[in-house]
């Protein structure tokens, strides 16, 4: 692509396409060719481009306080460059707590089956995702993963799914040793791993068992956070409280390379020991998480989500989403399930809604390949779930009008009725 403004993009032919991925992961929440963040960004850099830990900068500072603002109970802001960095460093608060306070005890972390939180070894070893993980050992220890929620697949045959599948982490915690468990890090809504908003009850079962056992609750909200859900986090429709957050993507759009990690200050608090041992502060530095150009980007961009009522936009546009999603799979048997929060949304595709057999990854690619030939982008599930490449993902820009959701799915429809019959 060469070119984009709005929901659009044009490629190298000059031919324009509705983008319904926000530039192909999840990112562009508030759309192309904003020239306020191009402005933003200039007159900030030209000031002062860098100084290490932005933080001390001005837009760090004003970003942080109206980010944190966003976010009651969280109070501290850390900035990095990218979402793995971002769990990275969320990791070494935990391992670093653990040494600090439970005698290197309590260092595991839980991870959950299909979530993915970044392509560091770290990362990938708190990555739930086999083929994105595959070739790439040895993996760090201490991460251990726990069964996903997912409720279209499910594991449990009971009638609270939600706090049946959030009792299953607790059979992990217990299986471990909850003195051996620091931290649970899992997407708010499972992103690539099949867009999976949590069921019914477990969040707050989850959260139950975080306080239970005195573990740290990490959410993921790369994709999720900064409007993609209808509020400003994916959590807050849960009414929960993590520990930990981290987030990147729409933090600034793509218009820069800026992520956080936001704590409470009980968090902050572990680390401002420092007369016992001179070791005792979070010893990390992130280079260019002191790039200016970043918290300036991410101010414009939530003045714009603030200014426009995109946390409004998302949540009338989703439900519209949900239901012409809903409304194709009355029409195709071949939808198996449909799934979303605003407007990060799922359809997942299966030969047969009785075996719940996924269609082939061929098939799939040619429902993508025959809405690229309407003009209309779409993404699906990576290959690293095997067998489950067979979600096709929906996430456009926080702007879309009620007609650009219809052109999307009247796109799904065609291409559905083509390539199934
Ligand atoms: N966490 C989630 C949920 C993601 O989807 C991603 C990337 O897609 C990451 C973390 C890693 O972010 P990045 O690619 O910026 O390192």
């Amino acid at each position: 692509m060469i070119e984009g403004k709005g929901l659009r993009v044009w490629d190298a032919s000059g031919r324009e396409h509705i983008d319904a991925v926000s530039g192909g992961v999840w990112t562009v929440n508030v759309g192309y060719g904003r020239e306020s963040i191009a402005n933003a960004i200039r007159d900030q850099v030209v000031k002062l481009n860098f100084f290490a830990q932005s933080a001390g900068s001005v837009p760090g500072a004003v970003f942080a306080e109206k980010l944190i603002e966003k976010m009651p109970g969280l109070s501290r802001v850390y900035y990095v460059n990218s979402g793995s960095e971002a769990n990275e460093k969320a990791f070494k608060m935990v391992r670093q707590i653990a040494h600090k306070r439970y005698g290197g005890k309590k260092r595991k972390i839980l991870y959950r089956e299909r979530d993915y939180h970044g392509s560091t070894i770290s990362t990938i070893s708190a990555g739930g995702q086999a083929e994105r993980n595959a070739q790439y050992g040895p993996y760090t220890p201490g991460f251990v993963s726990v069964p996903h929620c997912l409720e279209y697949r499910a594991q449990w045959d009971v009638e609270n799914y939600g706090e049946r599948a959030a009792d299953a982490i607790e059979e992990v915690i217990l299986r471990e040793g909850p003195d051996t468990v620091g931290a649970l890090c899992l997407e708010t809504v499972t992103a690539g791993g099949g867009v999976i908003p949590a069921p019914q009850g477990y969040w707050e079962r989850v959260q139950e068992i975080c306080r239970k056992y005195d573990i740290l609750l990490h959410l993921d909200e790369v994709v999720c956070g900064v409007g993609r859900t209808g509020t400003w986090f994916g959590y807050q429709q849960y009414g929960i409280k993590p520990d930990l957050v981290t987030m990147a993507k729409g933090v600034a759009s793509g218009y820069a390379a800026i992520a956080c990690l936001v704590t409470t200050e009980n968090v902050f608090e572990m680390f401002k020991d420092e007369a016992s041992d001179p070791l005792n502060h979070f010893r990390d530095i992130s280079t260019f998480g002191g790039c200016t150009g970043g918290p300036a980007a991410a101010l414009e961009n939530m003045r714009i989500i603030e200014d426009e009522d995109l946390l409004g936009n998302t949540t009338t546009m989703g439900a519209r989403l949900m239901d012409n999603l809903h409304a194709l799979k009355d029409r195709h048997a071949v939808v198996g399930d449909v799934r979303g929060s605003g407007l990060f949304c799922g359809a997942e595709l299966v030969a047969d809604r009785i075996s719940k057999d996924p269609v082939a990854e061929a098939q799939v690619q040619a429902v993508i390949a025959d809405c690229m030939g309407q003009g209309v982008i779409i993404g699906a599930t990576a290959r690293a779930v095997p067998g489950f490449n067979n979600t096709l993902c929906l996430a456009p820009s926080l702007i879309a009008t009620a007609d650009d959701i219809d052109a999307i799915t009247d796109a799904i429809d065609h291409a559905l009725t083509r390539v199934f019959g």
